[in-house]
């Protein structure tokens, strides 16, 4: 990872600090300090790149999930189809940086072997030598399956019953889950990113009381 540029905009030299300050005041130089510098200028409208037609291009920020370190990300997608992933310059955390990991975001996104659809285990035997024979089902299907169970359960009395677990998630939708089960009633919440990674956010809870990455 380049360091080149990094921390730039919180720099301010004398000179600038003193035209600021004698010019228009405390204010501006308050926002000069904030405002990074040489931005990279996102094209947001679509383009006519050819005779062949209106190519639509556009970028989306969002955050790599390829570690719990969750750099912030723009994605340019063309014709609805996400082409390339680069750091966000407009992150205060990661500075526009992101790490090889980050950029092969997109040979996951494209992984033939991706899941993408609900799958359901069709088996009713259980074991290591069982084959669970998944069956994809519908996105309704699998709501209405699993909003039925938990319902089941909860009226039951005993919504303890009911284990959460969870993979690796954008900070607000790990918000949405714990407020989730917090809700329903059940402490058994299970994040299953890593072990390594579920220990350092148990060490971290037991020593100042948040339960996230040190990151
Ligand atoms: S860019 Fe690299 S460091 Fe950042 S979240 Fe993705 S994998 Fe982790």
């Amino acid at each position: 990872m380049s360091s080149e540029g990094k921390g730039e905009r919180f720099k301010l030299s004398r000179r600038s600090f003193l035209k600021a300050s004698g010019v228009t005041g405390i204010t501006v130089f308050a926002t000069s300090l904030i405002k990074p510098k040489n931005l990279f200028k996102f094209p947001q409208k679509a383009k006519t790149v050819d005779n062949e037609g209106v190519i639509t291009e556009k970028w989306i920020n969002s955050s790599c999930l390829n570690c719990p370190a969750r750099c912030a990300t723009s994605i340019r997608v063309v014709n609805g189809k996400a082409v390339r992933i680069k750091g966000n310059p407009f992150s205060k955390v990661s500075e526009g940086e992101i790490c090889p990991r980050g950029h092969i975001g997109l040979q996951v996104l494209y992984d033939p072997a991706r899941i993408t659809s609900p799958m359901k285990r069709t088996n009713p035997e259980k074991g290591r030598e069982s084959d669970p024979h998944w069956e994809k089902i519908s996105w309704e299907e699998a709501l209405n399956e699993v909003s039925n169970k938990l319902q089941d359960i909860r009226n039951s009395g005993n919504p303890e019953q009911t284990v959460v677990f969870s993979g690796l998630n954008s900070r607000s939708d790990e918000d949405l889950i714990g407020r989730f089960v917090s809700a329903y009633g059940t402490p058994n919440l299970i994040t299953g990113d890593s072990l390594e990674d579920e220990s350092e956010r148990v060490g971290r809870w037991l020593a100042d009381g948040n339960y996230s990455h040190i990151a």
